[in-house]
């Protein structure tokens, strides 16, 4: 039988413990109460994790020897084995990340002139069914925990460490359905967003969901600053359930209700993300449906060019047509961008770099 060296048993051993990262500060002071801790130093163990970044208990220099073992006992500090590391001539840094079981994760930093952002992943794989989407090839493996979310925002900013610069916002739209990961999704939120972690703030972070419903209800009542955004691509149901069938569980005209009810209960305007596909979705009456769709709701539309995406049937709609398109609903009184593309000479599109470096984990 294979015996295993000292390291590679401590390594082993690091795989179960629990990412310290998953904390609210709040659960670490319950944990540190029940370990005969002082809470207080729950604060002290988040200036080390979000201000000073360390990668290590035994750097906790403030925390007494005893602390530090318990912490070091129990929990692990995440961290992400970069795997590829694809530079875009426009700054897009997209990044492919091994977990400690093997599995692969993208996330993207994304430079704007109003800051740097980060999109995270939330799962690695997705069962949604996006038919646009390399995510989904492979269906959904595993839910990220929230510590591996968060890890993600604090590798990147630890890259932006060396030139003194910060991550800004946080998107949640990489691989993955966000609310199908819920629970997890949310304590990341309120990690990042907290003033002693990574202070981003939440009119800063927007998370994107392909529409579960009972979800966007439990949402709107967490109520929360955050901007919220749906995937909608289509502009009818027919050709939502052709594109996205998560449409038939979950229907367009209840789709619309639980969007009413969020903008409602929140205050907040919603942003729908509309792919725009060659042939498919992108006439002037596609816009036309969509503006009456969409009448009298507190919205923006984000227009996205899609790229040619190898693993499925789609081409990119020509310009002309996007401007006519955007054209169409700014005549109708919506408030409409087409998206800048990011990153269109690397594998910017959500999934293509792991579908294509790990084949193995999405056929
Ligand atoms: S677009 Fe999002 S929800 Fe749809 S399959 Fe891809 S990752 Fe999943």
């Amino acid at each position: 039988m294979e015996q295993l060296n000292t390291t590679e048993m401590q390594t082993a051993a690091d795989k179960k413990k629990r990412s310290i990262y998953s904390l609210e500060l709040h659960e670490i002071k319950d944990w540190l109460s029940k370990n005969g801790e002082k809470p207080f130093r729950a604060e002290q163990i988040y200036d080390w994790l979000y201000k000073k970044r360390t990668t290590a208990f035994e750097d906790m220099s403030n925390l007494s020897k005893g602390l530090r073992d318990k912490l070091t006992e129990q929990f692990q500090i995440t961290t992400l084995k970069t795997v590829i590391q694809q530079t875009s001539s426009d700054g897009t840094i997209k990044f492919l990340f091994e977990l400690h079981d093997g599995y692969s994760i993208e996330t993207v930093l994304m430079r704007h002139d109003y800051g740097n952002s980060v999109c995270v992943t939330t799962q690695v794989g997705c069962r949604i069914g996006c038919t646009f989407c390399a995510s989904t090839l492979g269906g959904l493996k595993r839910h990220l925990e929230a510590g591996e979310i968060v890890a993600q925002v604090v590798t990147v900013q630890q890259a932006l460490d060396q030139t003194d610069e910060r991550v800004s916002s946080v998107v949640i739209m990489g691989i993955g359905e966000p609310f199908d990961n819920y629970d997890n999704m949310l304590s990341f939120l309120k990690i990042i967003n907290h003033d002693k972690g990574l202070m981003i703030g939440a009119r800063h972070i927007t998370v994107s969901t392909s529409g579960i419903i009972p979800k966007i209800y439990q949402f709107a009542d967490e109520n929360m600053q955050i901007n919220f955004a749906i995937s909608l691509h289509a502009s009818n149901t027919e050709l939502r359930s052709r594109l996205m069938p998560i449409n038939k569980a979950y229907k367009l005209d209840d789709l619309m209700k639980a969007v009413k009810y969020y903008i409602d209960k929140t205050g907040r305007r919603i942003s729908f993300e509309y792919g725009l596909f060659g042939g498919v979705n992108d006439t002037v009456p596609h816009a036309e449906e969509l503006a009456t769709l969409l009448k009298g709701i507190k919205c923006h539309v984000n227009l996205i060019p899609v790229n040619y995406v190898p693993e499925r049937d789609y081409v990119r709609t020509p310009r002309d047509k996007i401007f006519a398109f955007e054209k169409t609903l700014k005549n109708h009184g919506i408030n409409v961008t087409i998206r800048r593309e990011h990153g269109h000479d690397i594998d910017a599109a959500c999934g293509q770099l792991r579908a294509k470096e790990r084949k193995e984990e999405t056929r």
